[in-house]
């Protein structure tokens, strides 16, 4: 049976066509990115194809390498979208590079009339893209649907038979007996056709979950200073206590209030005191480790978990805290006012909300005393 390569392009450029209209409509209802990439990586596949449909022509002098760049793109587009699941930045500097030493190495080795131009360097960089969108697919934690296995096992595939293509194409070249008969374009146009099949497959369950993942996110956090939410503090912190007494571990927690916060507000506007509050959730933040929990309680109160902590050490993070805020303070020009905090610990009681109510009396007293400092719980008299 003899496949021709051009009926198989044109078969592979409609079915791509055809899936990148559909995934547009659901990257326009869900604004997943792993959407958004594939519908990219699409894009790449359909030039590419139709680049490649100018071989033979007086056009292959750039349409070949033209045709094998688009093609990585596209790989590494669906490597990138595989990223985005997994909340990772778009590999730029890698991106640019795979798409860089593929012109090259295609515009190299007489592309007018060597429709395998660069076929060493295209074949490898698809080899590793489609592998790395495999690994991350592989890689996706239980937010995501069982699908995902079935789409890192299809990219995986994927990339073996590129790998193959590959040690086939080293061996023997472009005109092998066997590079022809199994690694050449039409098998591998019919290996793109079945993955794209497989993507399609996926692609709904994918992107509703990456949308739900991004409002889980966003509503369990304070949308001003990007800390936890009072009501996702409690539960998550009620979860470390309940872990940290099944293991006998301390933990302590500290109540912080800007002090005469409302003066801020009065005397600089609202704005000024937004940058306060964020300024303190930053100086918070880089205080603390990325196991400890740290909440808005409320306008300008904050509340901190710190698992394994005792109070003394409570004590010096509230003192890192103050400062981290001064440092701030200096770099941006905020009008930062001084903090009171107060300090309990597992040792007392390890119920959260008597926790709360321990630091909230001290937080008191740090108020009454003057304000601008660390009062520790005292231990309740029972
Ligand atoms: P104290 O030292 O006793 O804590 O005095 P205070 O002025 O800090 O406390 P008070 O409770 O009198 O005022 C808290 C102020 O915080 C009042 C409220 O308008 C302000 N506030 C609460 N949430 C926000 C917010 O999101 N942004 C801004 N800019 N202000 C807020
Ligand atoms: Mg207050
Ligand atoms: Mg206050």
């Amino acid at each position: 049976m003899i496949l021709d390569i051009t009926s198989l392009r044109v078969a592979l450029g409609v079915v791509a066509l055809t899936l990148l209209l559909l995934f547009y409509a659901s990257y326009r209802r869900t604004r997943s990115s792993y959407n958004g990439w594939w519908c990219v990586a699409l894009l790449f596949f359909l030039a590419g194809n139709l680049a490649f449909l100018l071989n033979g022509t007086p056009y292959q002098v750039w349409a070949n390498p033209a045709g094998n760049v688009l093609l990585v793109g596209g790989a590494f587009s669906v490597w990138t979208g595989a990223r985005s699941l997994r909340m990772l930045p778009a590999p730029r500097w890698q991106f640019a590079a795979a798409c860089g030493a593929t012109a090259v190495a295609s515009a190299l080795e007489n592309p007018g009339y060597n429709t395998w131009s660069g076929g060493l360097v295209y074949l490898g960089l698809m080899t590793v893209g489609i592998a790395l969108a495999s690994r991350n697919l592989w890689l996706l934690d239980s937010s995501y649907s069982h699908v995902h296995k079935s789409m890192a096992f299809a990219a995986a595939f994927l990339a073996a038979y590129y790998f193959c293509r590959l040690d086939v194409y080293i061996v023997e070249g472009p005109n092998g007996p066997n590079f022809t008969a199994y690694f050449g374009s039409s098998i591998a146009s019919l290996v793109t056709l079945v993955l794209l099949v497989a993507v399609s497959f996926s692609m709904t369950a994918l992107s509703n979950d990456q949308l739900i993942n991004r409002l889980s996110e966003r509503a369990a956090r304070d949308n001003l200073t990007g800390l936890l939410n009072r009501g996702t503090f409690m539960d998550l912190a009620t979860k470390e206590l309940e872990r940290l007494h099944a293991r006998s571990s301390v933990a302590s927690l500290i109540l912080a209030d800007l002090d005469h916060f409302k003066a801020i507000n009065d005397e600089h506007g609202h704005a000024a005191g937004d940058a306060a509050l964020q300024a303190f959730a930053d100086a918070c933040s880089a205080s603390v480790r990325s196991t400890d929990l740290v909440g808005r309680y409320g306008g300008e109160e904050f509340i901190l978990l710190l698992p394994g902590a005792s109070q003394e050490r409570a004590e010096s993070i509230a003192a890192d805290i103050n400062q981290a805020l001064a440092a701030n303070k200096d770099a941006d020009d905020i009008h930062v006012p001084t903090v009171s905090y107060g300090v309990t610990s597992t040792e007392f009681d390890d119920d959260l909300t008597a926790m709360i109510a321990a630091a909230d009396s001290a937080l008191y007293e740090a108020k009454s005393l003057g304000r601008n400092r660390v009062v520790r719980a005292s231990p309740r008299l029972s």
